[in-house]
């Protein structure tokens, strides 16, 4: 399958390792839009949280389990938003399940 996190998480396109586990694999984004941009990946392919059902709904558990290891891994001390784009009108580029955590400074109020 022609998806490029699925290449990340088998190593065939290099990343930057923040965290990995049997379920899940967290790496920098490559163009961060805040101090810190870490994107957190399941490791099996969901093109987005629209596919999340009752078959591979331990994955998104998983990642949720994983996010305040990652946190702490990456020093976000001081809080984080986790997003997820979802489809087109969320503007979603990678069609491979994937949340946003984003901090490393004061993030605004308004989310669009
Ligand atoms: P989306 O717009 O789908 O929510 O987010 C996709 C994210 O993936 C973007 O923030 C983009 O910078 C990041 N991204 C796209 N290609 C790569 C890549 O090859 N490596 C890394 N580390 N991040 C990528
Ligand atoms: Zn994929």
């Amino acid at each position: 399958m022609d998806c490029i996190f699925c290449k990340i998480i088998a190593g065939d396109i290099p990343s930057k390792k923040a965290y990995e586990d049997e379920f899940c694999y967290a790496f920098h984004d490559i163009n961060p839009q805040t101090p810190v941009h870490i994107l957190v990946v399941p490791k099996a392919h969901i093109a987005s949280a629209d596919g999340i059902n009752a078959e591979n709904s331990v994955y998104a558990a998983k990642i949720f389990e994983a996010i305040p290891k990652i946190a702490a891994e990456v020093g976000l001390n001081g809080g984080y938003r986790i997003i997820s784009n979802c489809g087109e009108d969320a503007c979603q580029t990678v069609k491979h399940l994937h949340f946003h955590i984003m901090g490393g400074r004061r993030l605004p109020e308004n989310m669009g």
